[in-house]
């Protein structure tokens, strides 16, 4: 086996390729456009695609697609080969630099919320350079946009580069402001830390659930759960381990840093996570992460679920954003500093996303909000729905020291300071580990824990960067016409502290007393279901966000918002008819199987015994028959609630009448059949119990 150095990167056209293969003319030409995005020209495109092709087909590579990521949250590809007829009977192997640059699938089926009539079927894709070509089962991939034939975005991608711009623009007016003239872009860099479930591939098969839903929609709570806690950075299985090993393999070959892997504290869950890059391109490789985590698992008789709640009674599964900001130079701008200059600067914008994450506690949840993710959000989990920032007590400490005007006294050193250039230089262990909240400082970064494990990390990200790009735009107003600088800086930070300090919360967010002071004494906003929070999109508060900062227009944020919604209501629904298939044609069947032995039994016992009681016989035939009954009922009752939803009108009644409706009879309907599976014997229960899948991989 080779070293990793020797193949990692070895499927991507990245930049050691590209040196080795255009010409000094064309790699000059063309990092000008990924680095500064200068307009790319046809010549050199035309040569990018040469050279691509060469590489690709050399690998074995016969088709090309533009990869893509449309809002059904999964990727998309349409592949064409690079054939192309020759004269003389055979085929060359071509592929054009306009081919590179733009597509053209046909895109009627990809949900665009109404922004695009079905008849005008197409869309465009558009090469995006930031982000490395790779090869992917002889299928050359280029990460592309997708938008719609007058330019609407209808992807996730395009949004993310917008507000990636958006904060690149704000943030560097801020830069000059302190003196820096270096500084030529400004990203943002994420690390997603991925959870997930392993489950047996053949007990998968059996449970319509699973193959349909992504998630058990019935389940008896196992005798053993996760209450020992030992499965967390337990030691890791031998089948787990060969799974974890040979997925490392394939994500290295594709260039994603795939660092770090251990057990989560629900048994058959676990975590990976890369280390972290540009947000574009940490984006791109988490959804290719998600893929591969699910190909390869079916390699080793496995299947990965990433469902955000597969499991009731266990921990549900989410996707840690990891995000700073940084200079092209190397600077983390959120990483304290170690003169008054520097801790200024951070200061700011600490500030700045302190500012961001209170005036769009909305978006941000809104930006997480799925039918899925809406079971840990919402439910009594990890994290709440109401947002707020853990910032650590020294921390804390330090801006209600700047919010009085007050002197700080350093924890290290016991010196007393005063002003902007107090902070102390932060050991990393101090800034402590809160688990519980939303959004967490974590040292130099900060870690956005509502997003569900099966989601795309891009619209968080969006929301993210454009609402932190608004600070530092009112920021930087301010400032650039402030008499002095110095004060105009001070007073800002101090008044963004008074206004915004109700967001922060260092204590316990699973706390349900908690919840009631964010929303009663604090007035954050507890958005439970997406739902609740979905047509907040809509406000004029969060379209002048996003639209002056030319993230969305208002008719994509339309878009936007029938299609989240649209997906929730559908998400739903194919999990309540599975649920009613599932209790009709499988649990009846089964609870009635075992009625009749358990009766047959009482017959041929009392023929042996004249006059025998039979009272566990009958006990349990009772039972049996009036669990068989209420299953019965509720069925009927959900699908009446499904079939009453035709009279909702629009996309957002129907969501609110499955949230008020469906999913309260999906419960009723679970419960007499969770209560039937602990008195019904294995061999008549129709498909694995949670235990066999919890603990069925060794
Ligand atoms: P933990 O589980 O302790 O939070 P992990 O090591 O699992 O930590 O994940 C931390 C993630 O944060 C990794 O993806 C890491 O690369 C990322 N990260 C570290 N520093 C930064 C930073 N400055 N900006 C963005 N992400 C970062
Ligand atoms: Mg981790």
């Amino acid at each position: 086996m080779a070293a990793v150095p020797e193949y990692f990167g070895s499927m991507v056209f990245d930049d050691r390729v590209m040196k080795a293969n255009l010409s000094a003319e064309v790699y000059r030409s063309l990092r000008k456009t990924i680095d500064e995005g200068a307009k790319l020209n046809i010549g050199v495109a035309n040569a990018v695609a040469q050279a691509m092709k060469d590489w690709a087909v050399a690998r074995g590579a016969t088709h090309f697609t533009h990869w893509f990521q449309p809002l059904t949250g999964v990727t998309a590809e349409k592949h064409d080969s690079f054939i192309s007829p020759s004269p003389d009977g055979g085929v060359i192997m071509e592929f054009s630099g306009k081919e590179l640059i733009q597509g053209e699938p046909d895109a009627s089926s990809f949900p665009s919320g109404g922004l695009r009539a079905t008849f005008e079927a197409r869309g465009y894709t558009a090469w995006d350079p930031t982000s490395y070509a790779f090869l992917k089962d002889k299928t050359l991939c280029i990460p592309t946009a997708f938008c719609g034939y007058n330019g609407e975005a209808l992807d996730k991608k395009t949004p993310l580069l917008r507000s990636m711009e958006a904060l690149n623009r704000q943030a560097l007016r801020i830069l000059r402001l302190f003196g820096n003239t270096e500084v030529k872009r400004v990203n943002t860099a994420v690390g997603p830390e991925q959870e997930y479930f392993l489950v047996d591939a053949d007990m998968w098969a059996k449970r319509r659930d699973l193959r349909f839903t992504g998630r058990t929609l019935f389940g008896a709570k196992p005798p053993k759960g996760q209450e020992m806690d030992d499965h967390y950075f337990g030691t890791i299985k031998p089948r787990v381990a060969a799974y974890m090993a040979d997925l490392n393999d394939e994500l290295w070959k594709l260039g994603i840093l795939a660092k770090t892997q251990h057990n989560e504290v629900a048994p058959a869950q676990h975590e990976l996570a890369p280390i972290y890059t540009t947000n574009n391109i940490a984006t791109d490789h988490n959804q290719l992460t998600m893929e591969m985590m699910q190909k390869v698992a079916a390699r080793h008789g496995l299947v990965c679920l990433l469902h955000e709640k597969p499991f009731v009674g266990v921990n549900g599964s989410g996707k840690h954003n990891n995000w700073s900001i940084s200079t092209d130079t190397g600077v983390n701008l959120l990483s304290p500093g170690e003169t008054p200059y520097e801790n200024a600067q951070f200061l700011l914008f600490l500030c700045a996303v302190i500012k961001a994450v209170d005036d769009y506690q909305d978006l941000l949840r809104i930006s997480v909000a799925t039918a899925g993710n809406d079971h840990r959000l919402g439910a009594n989990e990890a994290p709440p729905a109401v947002v707020s920032v853990f910032l650590g007590d020294e921390l804390a400490a330090i801006l209600g020291c700047i919010e009085h005007d007050a002197p700080y006294t350093s924890i290290d050193t016991g010196k007393v300071r005063l002003g902007v250039d107090v902070l102390p230089k932060f050991r990393r262990d101090t800034t402590d580990r809160n688990r519980t909240s939303p959004f967490a400082f974590t040292g130099n970064k900060f870690e956005f824990r509502m997003v569900g494990s099966a989601d795309s990390i891009a619209c968080a990200n969006i929301m993210l960067n454009t609402a932190v790009a608004e600070s530092l735009r009112v920021y930087a107003d301010r400032l650039e016409g402030a008499q002095d600088f110095q004060t105009a800086l001070q007073a800002m930070i101090r008044k963004t502290i008074q206004d915004h300090k109700r967001i922060i919360f260092n204590g316990n967010g699973y706390d349900d007393a908690w919840i009631k002071e964010a929303v009663e004494k604090r007035g954050l906003l507890n958005y439970p279901a997406t739902p609740d929070c979905v047509p907040h999109l809509l406000d004029e508060k969060n379209v002048a966000l996003l639209t002056s900062h030319q993230v969305f227009t208002k008719t994509e944020l339309v878009s936007r918002y029938e299609v989240t919604l649209e997906n929730y209501c559908k998400t739903i629904l194919i999990e309540a008819n599975t649920m009613a298939d599932m209790a009709r044609t499988e649990i009846i069947p089964a609870i009635q199987a075992f009625a009749l032995d358990t009766a047959k039994t009482a017959a041929a016992k009392r023929e042996l015994v004249p006059g025998c009681p039979c009272g566990c016989e009958t006990e349990l035939v009772k039972k049996l028959s009036a669990l068989t009954d209420e299953i019965y009922r509720e069925v009927g009752a959900l699908e009446e609630a499904v079939l009453a939803l035709g009279s909702a009108g629009d996309v957002k009644a129907e969501a609110e009448m499955i949230r008020d409706t469906v999913l309260p009879g999906m419960s009723r309907l679970r419960l007499p059949c969770d209560q039937a599976e602990t008195i019904t014997p294995k061999k008549y229960w129709p498909f694995p119990t949670y235990g066999d899948l919890l603990f069925g991989v060794r």
